[in-house]
């Protein structure tokens, strides 16, 4: 009997908790810690999915751009992916603004929480690496958009200016002669099917990757470090789950008039992926075989929303963005009031499009939004221990409204048969 892939991937995850918790950082057999196997084969699995991701992007979006056809047909797909992409980070961020004021878990007994939580250890490491990456403001993060040098930005991981570059690509071949233009239209689409399928076989090593990153998460991540820090956690965690279970379902109903349930059945293997990797950029290569494979969303729009998406549309990094930005603000006993408060909520919109698909990219956008307010980076001390596991579910939130995205704007395109079926979730 063949066990669906979620269903591996999730045992796969169950287990890594527990052996996670049973090894610590310190267990070992043999002389080998635990602690490094899981770190090899996760870095493996990572570095797999990492290794597809320029070829993708590039080949996906420019077959994309050259499929839809230039012109008008890509005004209005454009515009409509640009608008479902905007409104959904907006309503994610308006969700993670009401639960923060409501909460207010950066006060406790009436007192701003700093001293009592305490900042991280490893704060100055971080805030050299965040002011080390050069994201000193929002401007930079869109100057990125248009590399000066296309190989480098796609060595150094900078998608935006990938993104960029191939949807130029793309365009201008639609305006070429014959037949250069078929030429490279059957080049694009060859390297994409390429790709897609060595993500295949990447995706049989799926539950071996997944447990192993997982394993190493919570090996290193006590439980102790969350407890001072449990209100945040759970700020962000509900913030997340209502934006996931109650906003993005409602989009999918009455926008796209799919069934919400076979979406979620469609993509469980990418938002399993997303949760481990805490990368959405890693899991793009997953994202699109689940939306082209289970959800029978066409090759035309997944390759055109999906890579764009992965980089542009982050819902759940701004939501998470705004809480943590307005709860530091509460634990160092700044008060912002309304206009500051919408002040957050337009450069976490604006930082979440800037943002790398990578896992912590957000803490640059953080360390922004507070020099705005005059605190400074070190405050990103605060939230540090409960980072990675909020990254990963952050990413999963990430991944799934790239993944509603691509079925609303099929649907609106027009598109049969998209999650008509019963997902063929099933593989060898
Ligand atoms: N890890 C997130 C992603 O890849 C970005 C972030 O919020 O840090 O989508």
């Amino acid at each position: 009997m063949k066990i669906a892939l979620h269903w591996q991937i999730l045992i796969a995850l169950a287990l890594a908790v527990v052996a996670g918790s049973l090894t610590g950082t310190d267990g070992a057999l043999f002389g080998i810690r635990f602690y490094d196997v899981y770190g090899f084969f996760g870095t493996l699995f990572l570095n797999a999915l990492k290794m597809l991701i320029v070829p993708l992007i590039m080949a996906s979006i420019v077959s994309g751009m050259a499929n839809i056809g230039g012109g008008d047909n890509f005004g209005r797909m454009g515009v409509k992916t640009l608008i479902y992409y905007a409104s959904t980070s907006l309503i994610a961020i308006l969700i993670g603004l009401a639960m923060v004021n409501l909460v207010q878990p950066g006060i406790i007994d009436g007192e701003p929480a700093k001293d009592r939580i305490g900042l991280a250890a490893e704060t100055q490491e971080v805030t050299a690496k965040v002011e080390g990456r050069g994201a000193g403001d929002v401007a930079e993060v869109f100057l990125r958009m248009v590399p000066p040098n296309i190989v480098s930005a796609a060595a150094e991981g900078q998608m935006l200016g990938l993104i960029f570059f191939s949807l130029l690509f793309g365009y201008y071949i639609t305006r070429i002669q014959s037949p250069q233009r078929e030429t490279q239209v059957n080049f694009w689409q060859g390297v994409f099917d390429v790709m897609m399928g060595i993500t295949d076989l990447i995706m049989r090593f799926a539950p071996f990757g997944v447990f192993a990153l997982v394993a190493k998460v919570v090996a290193s991540t006590g439980l102790e470090a969350i407890t001072p820090l449990l209100s945040f956690f759970f700020t962000v965690l509900v913030a997340l789950l209502l934006h996931m279970f109650v906003s993005m379902p409602l989009i999918l109903r009455f926008v796209a008039g799919v069934n919400p349930i076979r979406h979620y059945r469609a993509v469980a293997p990418a938002l399993l992926t997303a949760f481990s990797t805490a990368s959405s950029s890693a899991t793009l290569p997953v994202t699109m075989e689940c939306l082209e494979k289970n959800a029978g969303v066409s090759n035309r729009t997944t390759s055109f929303v999906l890579p764009l998406g992965a980089t542009v549309n982050m819902d759940g990094t701004a939501l998470y963005e705004c809480v943590a930005a307005l709860f530091i603000a509460q634990a160092y006993g700044v008060d912002l009031g309304v206009a500051e408060q919408f002040t957050v909520v337009f450069i976490a919109l604006l930082t979440s499009i800037g943002v790398a698909g990578i896992p912590a990219a957000s803490l640059v956008a953080i360390v922004i939004i507070l020099a705005a307010f005059g605190l400074p980076a070190e405050a990103i001390g605060l939230i540090l221990a409960v980072d990675r596991i909020l990254d990963m579910c952050r990413t999963a939130v990430n991944v799934f409204s790239d993944s509603c995205g691509a079925v609303t704007i099929a649907k609106l395109e027009g598109e049969k048969g998209v999650l008509a079926a019963e997902p063929a979730l099933s593989r060898s």
